[in-house]
């Protein structure tokens, strides 16, 4: 079903939209860059790929969000003052339906002008190097859903696509790519609107158009990240019905088409005289006060509404959590795309108190015996609900590294070492 709030004109956003003019000083004082071979690489087979499954840029764009907000929260734990007077801690999502945009935005750590040329023009990540790797041997496309392929994913469903960056080490940067072995850096003439953090825009592609609809990146976003730790805010309108009274008899005016408006205009205002003419002597001939008449009309209005339950999975009652969302939170965490074998969730109580869900993956990893010594544990170290780490070797026997999963701990440092764990 089609929402009928979805091809309203958003209300503009202060912090968020550029007008015209900014747009343009921005575009005259770019900065031009080449993409590294392996980015113009993956970018060549994301872009020619018929991959059906295009959501996934939702999941990816999301966690790597959630992934900033994480380096927020451990940054501010030990240095308070890193907050300053942007203290929410969240991801938000808005659409422009008559731009064909959609824009995620999160108040993380932000990138400096260097971080957005190294980070968005270099392939860093050893699981996008698999993936092209993998892809010289096979052109199945199902391949870019299971290695995800970060933020490039965004050009699965992306012409172009803006990231305006703030961090706390740097100016506003706005970095921007069209996909065509180059990328743009300016400083923001706006100077600093974020205060600090990341917004993604993408001006999406034709085919692409279905993102818009409200309703479905409502489903995306609820799909992809229930297990997000921090409130993921939708921009929405609403058709809300109200109750109003009528003052006066108003004549029905038909709504007119785009165009039609000028050459109406002069018609319209002698129309309008004469109703005036019309109600005046209506009033001299109708003394007795008037019964208030009430009619209803629809208003659209715009809201920030939160859309996931941000409690962590572990910390809930397992009676309360379903099969169902034990195994989206392996895939959550994993990025596999198959169900766990099995899983287990329990908490330690003692001299170190900690709960934890571990699971068995489905199958075993295709690099299990390549990396042996070299492989660090695939678990998730918490300590209060803050990550601490994904890389913590002494947390399992090394026998066991393909075992993946999270462990909470609500009474080690922040700031933990290994000896003490
Ligand atoms: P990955 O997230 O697996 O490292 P990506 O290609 O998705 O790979 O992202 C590359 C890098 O760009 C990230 O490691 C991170 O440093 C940076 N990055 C991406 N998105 C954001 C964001 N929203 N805020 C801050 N940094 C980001």
């Amino acid at each position: 079903m089609r929402d009928a709030g979805a091809s309203k004109e958003r209300p503009r956003i202060e912090a968020y939209d550029m007008d015209p003019e900014t747009a343009k000083a921005a575009e005259e004082d770019k900065e031009a860059f080449s993409f590294n071979a392996d980015v113009s690489r993956l970018m060549d087979i994301i872009i020619n790929s018929l991959y059906t499954k295009k959501e996934v840029f939702i999941r990816e764009l999301v966690s790597n969000a959630s992934d900033a907000l994480d380096k927020v929260r451990f940054i501010s734990v030990q240095n308070p003052d890193y907050l300053g007077e942007h203290q929410d801690l969240e991801v938000r999502i808005d659409f422009d339906h008559e731009a064909k945009t959609i824009s995620i935005t999160d108040t993380g750590v932000g990138m400096t002008k260097a971080e957005l040329i190294k980070n968005l023009g270099t392939v860093a990540k050893s699981g996008t190097t698999a993936f092209l790797e993998a892809m010289g041997k096979s052109d199945s496309m199902s391949m870019i859903g299971q290695f995800g392929v970060g933020f490039y994913s965004a050009f699965l469903v992306a012409n172009k696509v803006e990231v305006t960056s703030k961090s706390n080490d740097d100016e506003q940067w706005i970095w921007t790519s069209t996909a065509d072995a180059k990328f743009f850096v300016a400083k923001d003439p706006r100077g600093d609107t974020l205060g600090r953090g990341s917004r993604i825009t993408l001006y999406l592609k034709d085919d692409a158009a279905e993102f818009v609809e409200q309703e479905r990146i409502k489903n995306l976003v609820k799909k992809y990240s229930e297990f997000i730790n921090y409130p993921i805010k939708l921009y929405l309108s609403k058709d809300v019905r109200k109750e109003v009274e009528v003052e006066e008899e108003e004549p029905k005016k038909e709504e007119k088409k785009e165009g039609e408006e000028d050459a109406d205009a002069d018609a319209e205002k002698k129309a309008d005289d004469a109703e005036v003419t019309d109600e005046e002597e209506k009033d001299k001939a109708d003394e007795t006060p008037k019964e208030k008449k009430m009619k209803t009309i629809t208003e659209t209005e715009w809201e920030w509404e939160t859309i996931n339950d941000i409690k962590a999975i572990w910390m809930r009652e397992k009676a309360d959590i379903s099969d169902r969302e034990y195994n989206e939170f392996y895939k959550t965490i994993t990025k596999d795309t198959n169900e766990p074998l099995a899983h287990t969730h329990f908490s330690a109580e003692g001299e170190i108190e900690f709960k934890s869900i571990l699971y068995m993956p489905g199958e075993s990893p295709a690099d299990l015996f390549e990396n042996y010594y070299g492989a660090s544990s695939s678990l998730k170290l918490y300590v209060r609900r803050v990550l601490i780490t994904e890389e913590f070797e002494e947390l399992m026997p090394r026998y066991l590294n393909f075992i993946k999963g999270v462990v909470d701990s609500d009474d080690l440092p922040l700031n933990v070492s290994r000896e003490s764990l």
